[in-house]
């Protein structure tokens, strides 16, 4: 279980995000310090689970539908291309217990962005 994070903060609109894409289930919102063109987070509304493998072994279904999303945001805001990130435990740079997807595209990503 992931503790009250910045992104529960967002997702229940008690802090602004420029928001890209929202249903039911995930919300998806500007990275607020871009390392690419287009730099997007996509988050599950549930703050279960802190970690991808978290919510992989428990919601695989949830999983796929943020992948989903990533191709229509990289054509949308991106160059079509995308690289999916998910930072797995402060060791590897994750900050927000919540789990969450970067999706980065455009073309700095050949520059080794991140
Ligand atoms: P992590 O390092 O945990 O994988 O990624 C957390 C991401 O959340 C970072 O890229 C950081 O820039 C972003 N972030 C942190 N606080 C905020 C915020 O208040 N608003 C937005 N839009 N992004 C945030």
């Amino acid at each position: 279980m992931s503790e009250e994070s910045v992104f529960t903060k967002i997702i229940a609109r008690e802090i602004p995000a420029k928001i890209v894409v929202e249903n039911d289930r995930i919300i998806a919102f500007e990275d607020i310090s871009p390392q690419a063109e287009c730099h997007v987070l996509i988050v599950p509304k549930t703050s279960e689970y802190s970690t991808v493998e978290e919510l992989a072994a428990a919601d695989p279904v949830l999983l796929g539908e943020m992948i989903a999303l990533a191709r229509p945001i990289a054509v949308e805001r991106g160059n079509g291309d995308y690289r999916l990130v998910f930072n797995t435990g402060e060791k590897a740079g994750q900050t927000v217990h919540h789990v969450h997807m970067h999706v980065l595209s455009g073309p700095s990503l050949t520059e080794e962005s991140i």
